[in-house]
Parts: structure tokens; sequence; C-alpha cells
């Protein structure tokens, strides 16, 4: 169905649409002939009947009567519309009048103001307020001009009948020029009163029921004034052969040289009207007295109406669809990207983690003995140092302890390699159980062990090193097959001495108290001063 819609021409065929024009045929009127003889309207779906004017025949009267659907008609349509006929301007083909009074050269006609008291031959009717419309912006009493009704006849000009004579710049100064009779005109437009001409004028209640055919036969009208204008020759002969026989190709050729400079077609868009120049148009037959109140023209100025484009519209749906998807794809994309990431980023923070857990554990490797729990060396010796710098720099007592397990191969002889190390690990426990939170233990190597006593003095320390050496020589050391066994230990005492101390003098000194106590007999703590 949509389909069919799209492919559809728009509007119907059988339309029998009548245009009216305001004159004979002439060049004036060129954009219609061309349009229905370059086949613009049939494309359209539109046929065309022109239906040419003759004297006494208003266009706009026979488009009022409901005779034509659109006629070529002058500005006073906008008086029919003010009056609230259904009138409506769809283009105007002459952006300049072509209006003008002719004079004869020999007259001493060449104002205005020269008109006013001269006899004028006039065709009185509204399309004409034009030429009254200027005399009433200059500010001459229409009242008291020599009007004559027009009898059309230039003869009245050439025979001194009339002064002055309305005359369409496009037809009669050409006859007069055939005639060798040498002429003036006086144009209303040189006193500021610049009508639109030959305006394409629609009945309005059709053209509301009918957009589309009305838009259609606008565009195709317009569409045959570029051709005719573009092909100024063929057109030409054209309409003498078709329509206007009686002109010849030359005045015919005169005049399209007229109305092209009238239609300016290389200044304004074909067919286009100011809605501001309408207003002026309006007010000047209100200044000549035609008509009362003006009101907006918003419905007398022709206005395209908005087509319904379904091809547009599949096209923006297609469109609105396709954004939707890439919007779609780059979402789940980028949803897919964001949990990757974060996938990753988790990833990221638990190999962290482990490698923080791994670190620590590898420090605690590397700072402790595996066999007792206790510091390594390397570690107890570095905090020694520490607590050597902190005793110096606060003048604090510092004391420690170097402990050696009694016959201890004796305890690998007899009851293996395993058993001693069990007794090693419980020694190192019984040692823990016995330091302050503020002392370090920790194993120094082989059956040796090492205990630093910040902020103790000697006789705590020996207090302290008497106890645990108790406690050990007490303790009934468990073997895996239940046996029990008792060991003792050696320890040698020595204090910190700020001033003259170092380390390995501190350790020395340890060292040889528990050589003492070993060499006294072991199971006992002695002290180096
Ligand atoms: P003393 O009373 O003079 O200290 O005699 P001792 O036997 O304890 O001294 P010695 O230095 O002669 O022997 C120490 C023994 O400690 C030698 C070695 O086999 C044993 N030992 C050292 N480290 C370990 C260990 O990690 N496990 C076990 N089971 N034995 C060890
Ligand atoms: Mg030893
Ligand atoms: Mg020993």
């Amino acid at each position: 169905m949509l389909i069919m819609a799209l492919l559809m021409p728009d509007v119907q065929a059988d339309d029998d649409i009548r245009l009216q024009l305001r004159w004979h045929h002439q060049f004036q009127f060129a954009g219609y002939y061309m349009a229905l003889e370059q086949g613009y309207y049939q494309q359209a779906g539109l046929k065309v009947t022109i239906v040419p004017g003759a004297p006494g025949i208003s266009a706009l009267e026979q488009l009022l009567a409901g005779k034509a659907l659109f006629a070529v008609s002058a500005p006073g349509a906008v008086l029919a519309y003010l009056q609230g006929r259904p009138v409506v301007a769809m283009a105007t083909v002459l952006q300049k009048s072509p209006n003008v009074w002719l004079v004869r050269a020999d007259s001493d006609i060449y104002t205005l103001q020269d008109l006013a008291s001269s006899k004028l031959e006039l065709s009185l009717t509204q399309e004409n307020a034009e030429f009254l419309a200027v005399f009433a912006k200059e500010g001459i009493d229409i009242s008291k001009l020599q009007l004559t009704n027009s009898s059309m006849k230039l003869d009245d000009l050439i025979s001194g009948k009339t002064d002055a004579f309305n005359g369409y710049l496009s037809n009669e100064p050409y006859l007069l020029e055939q005639l060798g009779i040498p002429y003036r005109v006086i144009q209303p437009v040189e006193y500021g009163v610049n009508f639109y001409q030959d305006i394409l004028i629609g009945n309005a209640d059709w053209v509301r029921q009918h957009p589309k055919q009305a838009a259609a036969f606008r565009q195709a009208s317009l569409d045959g004034w570029q051709f005719a204008l573009d092909n100024i020759d063929y057109t030409v002969n054209y309409i003498h052969q078709h329509y206007a026989p009686e002109k010849s190709i030359a005045h015919l050729h005169y005049e399209a040289n007229v109305i092209r400079s009238l239609v300016m077609p290389d200044l304004v868009e074909l067919g286009h009207m100011n809605p501001e120049r309408w207003q002026q148009i309006a007010a000047s037959y209100q200044a000549l007295g035609m008509v009362k109140t003006l009101r907006p023209l918003d419905n007398f100025i022709y206005a395209e109406p908005v087509p319904t484009d379904y091809r547009l519209l599949i096209k923006s749906v297609l469109l609105l669809l396709l954004v939707i998807t890439l919007l779609a794809f780059f979402t789940l994309r980028y949803r897919r990207l964001a949990s990757a990431l974060q996938a990753e980023m988790n990833r990221h923070a638990q190999t962290e983690r482990l490698l923080v857990e791994r670190n620590e554990e590898l420090l605690q490797l590397a700072s402790t003995d595996i066999l007792t729990g206790l510091t390594n060396r390397r570690v107890i010796i570095q905090q020694a140092q520490t607590e050597i710098r902190r005793a110096s720099r606060y003048q604090k007592d510092l004391a420690v302890m170097m402990l050696d397990i009694d016959h201890f191969k004796q305890v690998n002889d007899q009851y293996g390699h395993a058993a001693g190390d069990r007794v090693l690990a419980e020694f190192a426990a019984l040692c823990m159980q016995s330091i302050r939170d503020s002392d370090l233990a920790g194993r120094y190597g082989g059956e040796e062990f090492f205990i630093l006593m910040p902020e103790i003095d000697l006789t705590t320390a020996i207090l302290s090193a008497e106890r645990l050496r108790m406690t050990v020589a007490a303790h009934p050391f468990k073997l895996s097959d239940g046996r029990e066994l008792s060991v003792s230990c050696s320890i040698g005492i020595a204090m910190y001495m700020p001033q003259q101390d170092d380390l390995d003098k501190l350790l020395l000194r340890a060292d040889q108290a528990l050589y003492q106590a070993k060499h006294q007999g072991r199971n006992r703590c002695c002290v180096q001063q």
C-alpha cells in the first residue's frame, strides 16, 4: 500500500483546469503556452485549457464567476480578496508593471502634473487602479482629472482626441513605432507606484481543497515561464503559429523582450511575491478610496502547503532506525568493553593482593627461622643495631642474652636429628613465653639463641635469664614417640655500655659470658661486665 502510494502521481489526470487569460493570445502569456506545449502540466497530471481574454471580459470576474479555476489578473484582485471574495494570488509573473501613460512626443506633457491637466483616456476598471493610484500618491485630486473611459483605440491618441492613453509597455509602443509616430511614456513606477502585474490568481476555495493540484499547477506554470524566457525564439514562433498568427514575429519579439525585462528572471525568483509589497499595493487602493479597511493578506498570498513526503518520511524513519541500531550496537559494545575492563581491573587488583601477600610471606620467610618460627640471625642483628642506636640516643638500658643448649650433640646422637629439631622448636617456644612484648628472641644459629631486651637494667636482666634457664631445665621435652627428656641451657648476659660499645663488642662480651657459663659447668647464667 505504502509503495503504491509512493509511486502514484500526486494528482489525478482527468481534472480539467481552465486558465483565463486577461487579454488576447500574445507573448504576455508565453509561460502558460509553454507549460502546455512542453508537457509540464501533463507530467503533473493536470489537464489544462487556456482561455484567451477579450475586451470587456475581466479575467478576475471570470474566475469569481466559477468559469475558471485560475486566471492571469491585475493586482486589483487584492480588492476582491479584501471584499471577502475567494481569490488567492498564486504567483506574480511581472515584477515591474508594464502599465504606462502614452503621450505624443510633440505634446507638452512630460510629468504627472502635466497629465493632471490633460485629456486622459483610461479603461476605468479595477485592474487599472494603478494609473489613478499614482495621482493619489502625488496629492492630485482625482475628481478633477479629465478622464474618459478608454475606447481602447490607439487612434484616439494619434488623432489627438485624447492627450494620454493607458497602454502596456510591451504592446502599444511597438504599434506607435510601426506607425512612425513619436511618443513618450510616463510610468507610474517613476512616481513610486510599483504594482505587480500579470498575477496568476486562483479560486481560493478550490486551491484550499486541492492543495497538491494547485501547487503542481503553479510549479508547472512557472516551469513553463522559465522555458519561455530561456527559449524566446522558439516560443515566439510557437505562439505565432498556434496562438497569435495576427501578431507578427517581430511584434512578438518586441513584446518578449519587454516582458523579459519586467519579469527580471536574473534578479528575482520566478513568481516571487513580497508580502510587504502587497500591503503597499493594498494601501494604494485604500488611498484611492477603493477599499475602506485593510486586513492581513496572509490568506491572499499563496503559501505552498508543506507536502507529506512519504519518501522523506521513510528515509527519516530508516535513518532513525539506523541511528538507533548504531547506538544500540555501540552501547552493547561499550558495555562489553566496560565489563571486560572491570573484570581485567578486578583480576589486576586480585593479582596485586596476591603479590602483596606473597611479598609479606617472602618477607616473613626471609626474616623468620623456619624450624623455630623465631626471627633469624640476619634480622635479630639488624634489630640489635636499631636498639643500640635507640639506647645510645635516649640513654636507655639494653641487655642482650646469648643462649646455647647444653650437650645438644648428645640429644641428636641419642634420639635422632628429628628429635633434636623438636627440642629446638620447643626450646624456642619457651623463650618466647618467658620474654616481654618489648623483647625480641631470635635463633642465632644451630642450638644457639639470642634475646634482645631493651630498657632493662642488669638485675632484671639476670632475673629474667635465670627464670628462663630454670623453666628450660624443669621442662619435659616431649618426643614424638611419647618419651620425654630434659635439657638445660647456658646463658651469657651483657649490658650495653654507651660511648664505648658497638654491636660487635656487645656480642663478644655476651659470647664471653656464655663461654664462662659453659666453662663453669653449664646450666647457668653468667654476666660479662
Ligand atoms: P655444649 O654444651 O658445649 O654446647 O655441647 P654441644 O654438644 O651442645 O655443642 P656442639 O657445638 O659440640 O654441638 C652442637 C650440636 O648441635 C651439633 C649439631 O649437630 C647440633 N645441631 C646444630 N643445629 C641443629 C639443628 O638444626 N638440628 C639438630 N637436630 N641439631 C643441630
Ligand atoms: Mg653451641
Ligand atoms: Mg650447645
